[in-house]
């Protein structure tokens, strides 16, 4: 890990700054690969995060890892965060001043790695990052704003209990590390939402 992503680390495991640091058992910071060309943004811990510390380790993170295997590529290879680093009570969705105070944190995230793409994986990091919903009908889109990438698929999670989900998530993961191909070799991607223009 870079010096630097080991600060905000060790920031996020010492932080109080909102009122999730009074119920959680463990932050829980960004983990893996600080050279990755994607970096994978969640909504916020479950129980397992919460208990050991890491991120996407319960069944949603299994998921992600399979889809992710699916296509040749390890969870160490990539980077995984989300919007809020503490646990809410009982996996409610984190309130707006919640994501609003703990975003320094992900905007650190990405200034030190500079993924060529964020992938938002759900509704909340859609919402919390471009300020979209209904993550259904706009995944597997590439977007643009404010010269960085983004590429929108569903949150892990919800394909837990949903086989087409399942599908949905394979399918927009090979997707993206197609584009992260063609982006690195300099060709021409297609952006399907562009914020900038
Ligand atoms: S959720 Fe973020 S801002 Fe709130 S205590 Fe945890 S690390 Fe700090």
């Amino acid at each position: 890990m870079s010096k630097k992503l080991q600060v905000i680390k060790q920031n996020v495991i010492e932080c109080v700054k909102c009122n999730l640091s009074k119920t959680r058992t463990n932050s829980v910071p960004g983990k893996g690969n600080f050279k990755s060309n994607v970096i994978f943004v969640g909504e916020a811990p479950g129980k397992n995060e919460d208990k050991n510390g890491e991120p996407f380790i319960g069944v949603a993170g299994k998921k992600l890892s399979a889809a992710l295997e699916k296509t040749g590529i390890s969870r160490e290879e990539v980077y995984i965060t989300n919007i809020v680093k503490c646990r809410p009570p009982k996996n409610r969705v984190p309130t707006t001043t919640e994501r609003d105070i703990c975003q320094e944190y992900l905007k650190q995230e990405i200034s030190i790695i500079k993924p060529k793409i964020i992938c938002i994986l759900g509704n909340t990091a859609f919402n919390s990052l471009l300020g979209g919903s209904e993550i259904t009908k706009f995944r597997g889109k590439l977007v643009r704003k404010d010269n960085q990438l983004y590429f929108l698929t569903v949150h892990p999670a919800a394909t837990i209990y949903n086989q087409d989900l399942i599908k949905v998530l394979n399918k927009d993961i090979v997707k993206l590390f197609h584009l992260i191909t063609e982006l690195k070799n300099n060709k021409e991607v297609k952006i399907d939402i562009d914020y900038s223009s």
